[in-house]
């Protein structure tokens, strides 16, 4: 039956029912998953050098097999373990979520007995042939980490902070996924075929110690190391016991000159407030203002992780 020019006006204003309303409702659920996507995780950093430049070697050697596959490979200085996906609404979530980290260190300590968690990794394998992983060997290290990821779920769930597709932990050590280049399936790429990695398929990796697990941002812009914007860290043994890590180093310097400016801020406004000061010379900050409370919180929030 032809529409009557009611029914089209309706149409175009919205307000007819039926498809309309579904669209809507489709756009809707379409904009909530959107706002409800993971943007942080809880990752165990690859810091193994050894490691590192194996799994260098594997993406290269794949790339002379197929070159399309470039932007699938995972650059080096972001590879990582996963240990949970969520979405952080607001910075109260992210500054909560810190603080959940830091007050699971008694836990993680009185988990890990001591002892470092000694992760072996080998082989390479995939899931649906779509993400690249190298495998953790089986072992007493990865009922540790189970209990680990677990401990750190529970407490993030505790607090309102687990949202969205956090499957059964399934350790993996992620090389290459096709999520990372969509053309790919335009050009009729589908799957990364094994074939491709054979050489390595039962290769020895290395041993990753965990040393820390980071509160890490996907959406923001990475770090000058390449990593993942860390927005906290907790420090584990193995890290006391050898020299920071880069990323760690580029966050004490950046604290120092925020430190250094808010000091000499301080001391402009005194010199200022010495000379006569002006009309706004009441207003100016005291010591313990919003500046120095920010740059306190970091670094109590550092002090924390590294208990
Ligand atoms: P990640 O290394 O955490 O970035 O994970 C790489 C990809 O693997 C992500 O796109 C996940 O959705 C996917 N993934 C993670 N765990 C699993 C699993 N147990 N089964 C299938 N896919 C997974």
């Amino acid at each position: 039956m032809p529409e009557t020019s009611e029914k089209k006006r309706k149409r175009k204003r919205g307000d007819v029912g039926g498809r309309m309303d579904s669209e809507e409702d489709g756009d809707q659920k379409k904009k909530k998953k959107e706002s409800q996507r993971p943007n942080y995780f809880v990752s165990i950093p690859i810091t193994n050098t050894q490691m590192k430049s194996l799994v260098k070697e594997v993406q290269e050697a794949v790339l002379q097999k197929e070159p399309r596959l470039a932007k699938a490979m995972i650059p080096v200085p972001t590879l990582h373990i996963t240990l949970l996906v969520t979405h952080l609404a607001s910075e109260e979530q992210v500054e909560l979520a810190a603080a959940v980290l830091a007050q699971a260190a008694p836990s993680v300590a009185e988990l890990l007995g001591g002892r470092d968690l000694v992760l072996p990794f080998s082989g390479i394998r995939h899931f649906r042939k779509e993400v690249v992983f190298v495998g953790l060997d089986s072992g007493e290290h990865r009922h540790t980490l189970d209990s680990l990821a677990e401990l750190v779920r529970r407490r993030f769930e505790e607090q309102g902070l687990l949202q969205g597709d956090n499957r059964d932990f399934e350790p993996h050590l992620t090389i290459m996924k096709l999520s990372r280049a969509s053309k790919l399936r335009f050009q009729g790429i589908k799957r990364v075929e094994p074939g491709l990695y054979s050489d390595y398929t039962n290769k020895f990796f290395g041993n990753q110690t965990v040393e820390r697990l980071d509160l890490c941002s996907m959406l923001k812009k990475k770090q000058q190391d390449g990593y993942y914007h860390t927005e906290t860290s907790l420090q584990l043994g193995g890290r006391r016991r050898s020299e920071p890590d880069e990323a760690e180093l580029l966050r004490v310097s950046r604290r120092l000159v925020e430190d250094a400016v808010s000091r000499a801020l301080q001391q402009y406004k005194q010199e200022t407030l010495q000379n006569g000061g002006g009309p706004n010379a009441a207003a100016l900050q005291s010591p313990g203002s919003a500046e120095e409370t920010k740059t306190d919180t970091t670094a109590n929030s550092s002090t924390d992780n590294r208990k």
